[in-house]
């Protein structure tokens, strides 16, 4: 039985002071429910201590939303994994599209990028996910392929085992349109397959696969209910207690 993981994006929203509300109002919001997933919250960076001084020790944990490769040096600008991990971090997100596309992180770096997480101690939740065009193209499930094989390939079992995979269309972030449960069931299928043929089927039967993508109360329980979908990965919704919770307990 594998676990089931909803995470949230935050990406660049909150300061400080609206992130530990934000964190204040999810930890109240749980009211002593236990719930069914592991909760995850990644926040900006400088929003990171505020809101692991809220949730640091409890149920609720907490994740950046990028790293560099070096653990330490002359990178201006940077942040470690060391220097996450030091602060509380469990989590790093990794290929998230945004910074494919917006900063044009190539594979190459993000397997840097991953190899860093996993030697601090992170972590990774690495995203994948083909452009609009791509799947029009009938091409869809060849680019995420491709995606995992040049970031996961020659990782060895026990790292792998570490890793957490999100399958994010990128037409379906931040856009409103979601994958129909049955796509997103095909393509996590598809991972599932690849990670049986890279690392064998105990690594990939275990593997936890989320779906991201315009995930909303209105349709979480119709994607988490998906075969071979494991938990979501949220951005706009995460930006709101109420939708949330209303995705980590859907009615
Ligand atoms: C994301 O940022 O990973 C994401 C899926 O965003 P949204 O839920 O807003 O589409």
């Amino acid at each position: 039985m594998r676990r089931k993981v909803i995470a949230g994006n935050w990406k660049m929203n909150l300061d400080h002071r609206q992130g530990e509300t934000l964190a204040r109002e999810l930890l109240g919001g749980l009211n002593g429910r236990k719930p069914s997933v592991e909760i995850i919250i990644i926040p900006p960076f400088t929003t990171l201590p505020s809101v692991l001084g809220v949730v640091g020790g409890t149920i609720i944990g907490c994740g950046a939303q990028d790293l560099w490769y070096e653990d330490k040096g002359a990178f201006t600008g940077e942040i470690s994994g060391p220097m996450l991990k030091s602060l509380g971090c469990d989590y790093v997100l990794v290929g998230h599209s945004e910074r494919r596309h917006i900063r044009g992180e190539d594979s190459e770096l993000l397997s840097r990028k991953l190899r860093a997480a996993l030697r601090a101690g992170l972590i990774p939740i690495f995203c994948v996910g083909e452009l609009l065009p791509e799947r029009e193209k009938g091409k869809a499930e060849t680019v995420v392929v491709e995606q995992l094989r040049q970031v996961l390939g020659g990782l060895e079992k026990e790292e792998i085992s570490r890793v957490i995979i999100a399958y994010e269309p990128v037409w379906a972030i931040g856009t409103g349109k979601t994958a129909t449960p049955e796509d997103a069931s095909q393509m996590h299928g598809v991972i599932r397959n690849f990670l049986e043929e890279l690392f064998g089927s105990p690594v990939s039967a275990a593997a936890v696969i989320l779906y991201g993508g315009s995930v909303k109360p209105e349709n979480a329980s119709r994607l988490l209910a998906a075969a071979d979908v494991d938990g979501a990965l949220v951005g706009g919704a995460s930006l709101q207690a109420s939708s949330f919770l209303g995705i980590v307990f859907p009615s």
